[in-house]
């Protein structure tokens, strides 16, 4: 396999990416400037090493110095009694971007897969045990901001067993279906995400 190959291949991995945009994205590479490929290539070692995991929601944050916390999560101005889990990353900062959630997150890291029950596998239900053991007190409500796609209701009925076994005292709700079917939170606009959680049920 020559470098070209190589390149594609590992664009090829991207989520979303077929084999044609990935050999896009090389040729797109070279045609830019020699200071183009200097700085994305400095950019990606970088972003690994001042990225960390947050201890309690589990999103990616940028470190200024060596805190475990969120942004989010060490905020004093949010509302304990509700903690709205949802898939990704990308999902959590629509949801943000949207300003009509005030309170906490939890981010699963992934959907478990229609038909699938091996949840350890693919979703982040330790972490998630943890934290609401550490919250108790606290979190009334648990939101599920899910897909409303087959991977996301599997996910949805998956952690409505779990968290009504394990935490009986928490009320569960799930987003209102403004949310068309099939669509993704992540790319859902402000007002969609304002009504689908003032039609939680
Ligand atoms: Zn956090």
């Amino acid at each position: 396999m020559n470098d070209l190959e190589k390149l594609t291949e590992y664009f090829r991995e991207f989520p979303g990416i077929g084999p044609r945009q990935a050999k896009r994205f090389v040729y797109f590479l070279l045609r830019k400037n020699d200071n183009y490929i200097k700085e994305l290539s400095n950019l990606i070692p970088k972003i690994k090493q001042n990225t960390a995991v947050c201890s309690r929601c589990q999103k990616y944050f940028t470190k200024r110095h060596n805190e475990n916390l969120c942004d989010i999560c060490s905020s004093k101005n949010r509302d304990p009694s509700k903690l709205m889990i949802v898939a990704r990353d990308t999902d959590l900062e629509t949801i943000e971007k949207s300003g009509s959630f005030n309170g906490f997150y939890f981010v699963l890291g992934g959907l478990l897969p229609h038909l699938e029950e091996d949840a350890q596998k693919f979703i982040r239900i330790k972490e998630l045990k943890e934290l609401l053991l550490l919250t108790k007190e606290k979190a009334k409500e648990i939101i599920l901001a899910l897909n409303a796609n087959p991977d996301g209701d599997n996910t949805a009925n998956y952690l409505k067993k779990f968290l009504s076994k394990e935490f009986s005292n928490v009320k569960i709700s799930v987003l209102g279906r403004g949310l068309s079917t099939g669509s993704e939170l992540e790319y859902a606009d402000k007002e969609t995400i304002f009504n689908a959680l003032e039609n939680r049920k």
